[in-house]
């Protein structure tokens, strides 16, 4: 483990530096509080061994401040007191602080203490690291792998300069799936939604709306621009030649919709997702495997 020992005692410092790297760890040494903390923000320590009694910032006041900090991670605090007296204990664990050791300090009591650290540290980051997998899965869909709608309602919180929304669906869809079944069905939504992200602005967004609708979010674009993208994203998916006997092109098209976030035209994201999902409609209803513009007559 890393290690931030903070003492402002040069001889109690050195015993404790000496028994922190007996027992095989990497040491950072704070003389005070205030130094102690500026060294716990730089180097993140799994672990901190530090004296109650401090100048400046002291033992309970690095604590509050290290688990007022703390988003992720778990940092074991251990304090060392002079006397051991009840009270400073007390304090210290209310202050935050997994355990304690007395002076004049014993190696092997820290030691051991040491080996309980790393287990509770450990198991902190293997929680982080679930909880940050989690969070992905939860805004992932299974299928495609695209972000899905979860991840969709975030990002749209967090859009302010211009943007197009692009609400886009597989054409003659159900067919494709009674013809050729579920499964062909499945991969050929794979492939499309891999389409769709290999046509796009690594800063673009896309994401599984629902059944065989996908939903793009151009960022800093213009409607006219959004529509030249997408003209580009529907060719795209026909040049897969996805092999479809149901539909007149004789293989799997998408239409979209679009509606653009501009000057003029800041409305907000459900009234633009309705604009988005109103232009595709036009889109279906005149003749499909085409791109419409929101506010626009018919297909374009
Ligand atoms: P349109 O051109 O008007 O969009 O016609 P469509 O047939 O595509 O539209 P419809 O909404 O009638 O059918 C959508 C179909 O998409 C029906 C549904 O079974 C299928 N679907 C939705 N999600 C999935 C999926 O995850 N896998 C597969 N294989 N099919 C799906
Ligand atoms: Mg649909
Ligand atoms: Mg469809």
């Amino acid at each position: 483990m890393k290690i931030l020992i903070a003492d402002d005692d040069q001889i109690s410092r050195m015993i404790t530096k000496a028994a922190v790297e007996q027992s095989g760890h990497e040491c950072i040494v704070a003389v005070d509080g205030d130094s102690a903390w500026q060294l716990y923000k730089e180097h993140s320590p799994e672990a901190v061994v530090t004296d109650l009694m401090m100048p400046g910032l002291n033992g309970l006041d690095l604590c509050r401040a290290i688990r007022a900090a703390e988003e992720d991670s778990y940092t074991y605090v251990i304090l060392v007191t002079s006397h051991g007296s009840r009270k400073d204990v007390l304090a210290g664990m209310e202050a935050g602080a997994d355990d304690y050791v007395t002076k004049p300090l014993d190696p092997f009591s820290l030691h051991i203490r040491l080996l309980a650290a790393h287990r509770i540290t450990s198991l902190h980051a293997d929680l982080a690291r679930y909880r940050s997998a989690l969070t992905e899965q939860a805004r992932t869909d299974p299928l495609t792998k695209l972000h899905n709608r979860l991840k969709l309602a975030e990002d749209l919180g967090t859009l302010d300069r211009d943007y197009c929304l692009a609400m886009v669906d597989v054409d003659n869809f159900k067919s494709y799936n009674d013809i050729y079944g579920h499964q062909a069905g499945d991969a050929a939504l794979i492939a499309i939604a891999s389409t769709l992200a290999g046509e796009v602005r690594k800063s673009d967004g896309v994401y599984r709306f629902g059944g065989e609708e996908f939903l793009l979010v151009l960022r800093d674009q213009q409607a006219d621009d959004a529509r030249m993208v997408m003209e580009r994203v529907r060719s795209a998916v026909q040049d897969l030649r996805i092999e479809h006997s149901g539909d007149p092109d004789g293989v799997l098209t998408i239409s979209a919709g679009i509606s653009a976030f501009t000057d003029g035209h800041r409305a907000g994201t459900e009234q633009l997702l309705r604009e988005a999902d109103l232009a595709l409609y036009a889109a279906k209803a005149s003749g499909r495997n085409r791109v419409s513009l929101a506010g626009s007559r018919g297909s374009e």
